[in-house]
């Protein structure tokens, strides 16, 4: 069974390769889905869940959202894609998070990407 939680932060950009707009320094309000699956625990304080959300939500935050909120990307992850924020948001949780399944980074309300395990991408280099 799967979980979802859903977040958001807002951050600046910029991505000084890009031959458009997004090379001049610019803000989002980026929304976060963070994924996990796995099996009911069958007993203890999360009995009948797969986690709990209030725990997923405090290691997302303490991993991920305290790091990006407000910040400029570009202090944080280099050349800071949608593809490279939420590789290194992967890397952040996964090795805390082993049922982590699937994030979707949502840059706009149209635009986003997913990564998943098992995506060549997210192994380590
Ligand atoms: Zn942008």
């Amino acid at each position: 069974m799967q979980i979802r939680k859903h977040f958001r932060f807002e951050a600046a950009h910029s991505l000084p390769s890009h031959p458009g707009k997004c090379a001049r320094m610019h803000g989002h309000s980026y929304r976060l889905e963070v994924a996990i699956s796995g099996t009911l625990h069958r007993d203890g304080p999360a009995r009948g869940m797969v986690e709990d959300f209030d725990a997923l939500e405090a290691l997302v935050t303490a991993e991920v959202l305290d790091a990006l909120d407000h910040r400029t990307l570009n202090d944080i992850v280099e050349n800071p894609t949608a593809e490279e924020i939420a590789l290194w948001m992967w890397r952040r949780l996964q090795p805390k998070l082993s049922s982590l399944e699937e994030l979707v980074l949502w840059e706009t309300p149209s635009a986003c990407v997913v990564l998943k395990r098992g995506d060549p991408s997210t192994a380590s280099e």
